[in-house]
């Protein structure tokens, strides 16, 4: 019966290709299929379950509010639960950026989220064009497809879908401008400075810059802090608006409970979802009240108000800050990472071990060609979609990200152990051998 259920999905199902399980349990990293195979899942939704599947706080929460009689359906009014959620947020946030910010409840998926973020900023500004970064990820609608950083997507479209204008991301294992290190950094900053301020450049004054601290789909990129530093100096040099999505990096995975904190910068508009929602569907904008040029009703929508969704959402908070998972997250992301580059020693293939906290990157590369710039050999998207099949097979579910697929991502979820790293580690040692007989 489920695999008539199977045979009914669109052709653009994804996971389910490469994932082929019937799941039928789901309890903290673990997750069982129909066979009764036991599978630890280092894909967590994409990144979003911080608390792993059916954490007790969450399911208790979501009890309570069931139990309460509260309307389940209520628009955006107001309800205990929803004020709670704001509260819970805010306490959360950096202070300096949570005293003058606002927040926007959207549509329940990310790139809800990063549409509302760019409406406001068009709005805002009375300007249009979007920047983006190669490699970035936002989302799959129309407008957030438009800074899409890989034409894959936008191609079956006839190219972008919006007024948008997309840079070189500091990508520094595969530099984009062939320099690499500090000199890389600088060539970044002086195109995003040519764009901001030269009238010769031909591109008019953004409505905003949007960006990841650390690209996720894009197979793990993290943006160095100089970089970083530049960009928010550019931004806010040019009055142009810093959008981070933190869709992907918020609440905790990347070490800090923002990704944005590694580099002690703040956005003007900050893109939560994923984990926000506790594992139900939530996103949300939060921005400095300076933007808050939307008339009443000029982003609306049915589902903005998903009160289990802002239920769970609050007990991950709570779990996460009082737990401080965030340093958790950094101190098992070292754990994983040092065995990642203790097997990269063996095997060449594995040509950069890279990421925050528990978002982590295994670039996989073809040993057998030599080097194409700074040392970097070709990509190996075969080798790593035989690598994720060996993993499936060992219980690893994992995932694959970046140009040609070919970089392999942990994202397990926060409440990992040391004893389920080192497990993760082993798991993943084996399954690369038998990629590599
Ligand atoms: N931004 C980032 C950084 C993401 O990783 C994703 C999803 N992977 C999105 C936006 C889009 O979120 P959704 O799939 O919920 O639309």
């Amino acid at each position: 019966m489920l695999r008539r259920q199977e045979a009914r999905e669109s052709n653009a199902r994804s996971y389910p290709r490469r994932i082929p399980l019937v799941l039928t349990e789901g309890r903290g990293i673990y997750l069982r299929d129909s066979a009764g195979q036991l599978f630890i899942d280092c894909l967590a939704g994409a990144g979003t379950l911080a608390l792993g599947h059916n954490h007790p706080d969450v399911v208790a929460a979501l009890r309570a509010t069931l139990d309460s009689g509260l309307p389940l359906h209520t628009l955006d009014l107001t309800t205990p639960v929803k004020d709670r959620f704001v509260e819970d947020l805010f306490a959360a946030l950096p202070p300096a950026f949570a005293r003058d910010a606002r927040i926007q409840f959207c549509g329940p998926t990310g790139a809800d989220g990063i549409e509302a973020a760019m409406k406001l900023a068009r709005t805002a500004t009375g300007r249009r064009t979007i920047v983006g970064f190669s490699g970035g990820y936002h989302g799959m609608t129309h407008g957030t497809l438009a800074i899409m950083g890989n034409l894959g997507p936008k191609r079956p479209l006839g190219g972008g879908t919006g007024d948008a204008h997309m840079l070189p991301y500091p990508y520094d294992y595969r530099c984009p401008f062939g320099l690499g290190g500090e000199a890389g950094v600088d060539a970044g900053l002086s195109m995003i400075e040519q764009l901001l301020s030269d009238p010769e450049s031909g591109v008019v004054t953004p409505a905003a810059v949007v960006v990841e601290v650390v690209q996720g789909e894009g197979g793990v990129v993290p943006a160095p802090v100089r970089w970083l530093h530049g960009l928010r100096r550019l931004t806010r040099a040019h009055g142009v608006p810093l959008v981070i999505d933190e869709v992907q990096t918020g609440l905790g995975r990347t070490g800090r409970l923002f990704a944005f904190e590694h580099a002690g910068i703040e956005p003007d508009i900050l893109v939560l979802s994923k984990a926000i929602g506790g594992s139900l569907p939530l996103s949300v904008v939060v921005y400095n009240a300076g933007l808050d040029c939307w008339a009443p009703g000029a982003h609306a929508g049915t589902f903005r108000g998903n009160q289990l969704a802002m239920a769970a959402g609050s007990a991950t908070l709570h779990r996460i800050r009082a737990d401080r998972l965030d340093e958790h997250a950094a101190a098992m992301g070292a754990r994983l990472t040092g065995h990642l580059r203790a097997i990269q020693a063996d095997h060449p293939c594995l040509g950069d071990v890279r990421g925050p906290g528990l978002m982590i990157g295994v670039e996989i590369v073809d040993e057998r060609r030599p080097p194409l710039r700074l040392g970097a050999r070709p990509a190996d998207g075969e080798l790593a979609r035989s690598l994720q099949r060996r993993c499936l097979e060992q219980g690893l579910i994992l995932e694959l990200g970046g140009r040609h697929g070919a970089v392999v991502r942990f994202l397990p979820p926060l409440v990992v152990s040391a004893a389920e790293i080192d497990e993760i580690a082993d798991r993943f040692r084996t399954a690369l051998r038998a990629a590599l007989a």
